[in-house]
């Protein structure tokens, strides 16, 4: 498989991602909507709606970032090593488009990583 092809497919990852991600928010806001104007609806099932808008919008969270994540590697502007983050870094790391605040697994330095598409130089 060629190189942009990867790159092709990885893109696609994202913009599937950023569309479950923006499902998963419509969904919520459908079951507020649903929960705030049917009046004869009993407590009980405005709290069932509700949470169940919450658990899809959870799950649609984390596929949208498993999928985010898995679509790009980071390069270290220290040294250069190429690496894919865990989640729970993934997720707390500040991020731009193009950058995010990662700690190196190899020199082990805080910087902002370069987002990189293709898995062509990864180790
Ligand atoms: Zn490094």
């Amino acid at each position: 498989m060629g190189i942009s092809k990867k790159r092709k497919i990885n893109q696609y990852k994202r913009i599937f991602a950023a569309v479950i991600a923006v499902l998963g928010v419509c969904v919520l806001t459908i079951c507020i909507l649903t929960t705030e104007n049917i009046s004869d609806m009993t407590q009980a099932a405005k709290i069932t709606i509700i949470i169940g808008g919450c658990v899809v919008f959870g799950i649609a969270f984390i596929i949208a970032v498993i999928l985010d994540r898995a679509a790009g590697h980071y390069e270290c502007r220290e040294c250069h090593h190429h690496f894919q983050p865990s989640i729970a870094a993934y997720l707390l790391g500040m991020r731009s488009p193009t950058k995010r605040y990662l700690k190196c697994p190899k020199c082990g330095k805080r910087n902002y990583c370069k987002v990189i598409f293709s898995k062509e130089h990864c180790e």
